[in-house]
């Protein structure tokens, strides 16, 4: 049954523009991080800026720049997260909503990101179980990030020591894998309680778990590498303290 006889394609076109607009960004790179190429329909479009139903596109967040890449050959130059909707800054010219494009990311600048993430939760891993203390916060760029602790004063031969156990996890060649758990199975997760997983909304009845298997467990929405082999090797640049209690180490990340 037509639900309306008096609404002619202009219409039905504004209103499937309306619906479009506020629809969900299907996330592809939480399942498939080595997605690098992909379609999608767009539906919406503010300014320079494009909405999808779905992308490969990391947008900004969790410490982890956002990515870089084309649309339908124009450059894509931000990418950020609004609510459940992923919005790409295109340079250049901009697609109608409800039509078809193609997306690439950058792909030397997304795995040198996956690998740059990946060594800080082994540089976690590495100091929790080591010296039992928890990161208060950090950022990456493409192989290089900070990350701070609560150390108070920094453990004597701190740098030399932390390259040492962290390479020596990244030889191990530990594998990483991705699990989508229930709330309450994550929150009842030993290793996960650590992270602070119960600070995670109630409303988010799904948690993504990031699991370097025998050395760090995080609830987490970055993209990462397989195995620790492939973020090849760290180096230790700078420890400094940032007052008391709080602690940064710079590394930078390097082929094995
Ligand atoms: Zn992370």
């Amino acid at each position: 049954m037509r639900w309306s006889w008096s609404s002619g394609p202009r219409e039905a076109a504004s209103r499937h523009r309306a619906r479009m607009a506020g629809m969900a960004t299907e996330l592809l790179y939480l399942r498939d991080a080595y997605l690098r190429e992909f379609e999608a329909v767009v539906t919406a479009i503010d300014g320079d800026r494009v909405a999808l139903d779905r992308t490969v596109f990391y947008p900004t967040g969790g410490g982890q720049p956002h990515d870089t890449g084309t649309l339908s050959g124009q450059p894509v130059t931000s990418v950020r997260k609004e609510g459940d909707v992923v919005w790409h800054t295109v340079d250049g010219q901009v697609p109608e909503v409800g039509g078809t494009v193609t997306g690439a990311v950058d792909w030397d600048r997304r795995h040198a990101l996956m690998r740059t993430h990946t060594a800080l939760h082994v540089l976690c891993g590495v100091i929790w179980n080591e010296w039992s203390t928890a990161v208060t916060g950090g950022n990456m760029e493409p192989l290089t990030a900070r990350m701070d602790f609560e150390f108070d004063p920094l453990p004597e031969g701190f740098g030399p020591r932390i390259e040492e156990l962290v390479n020596a996890e990244l030889a191990a060649d530990r594998p990483i894998e991705v699990a989508f758990l229930p709330r309450s199975t994550a929150v009842a997760d030993e290793d996960l309680i650590r992270t602070k997983v119960n600070m995670i909304p109630e409303s988010v009845t799904e948690i993504r778990v990031v699991d370097i298997v025998g050395l760090d467990k995080q609830a987490d929405g970055g993209t990462h590498v397989r195995s620790t082999g492939e973020v090849g090797r760290i180096r230790v640049l700078k420890t400094e303290s940032k007052g008391k209690g709080n602690k940064r180490i710079r590394i930078e990340v390097v082929d094995a």
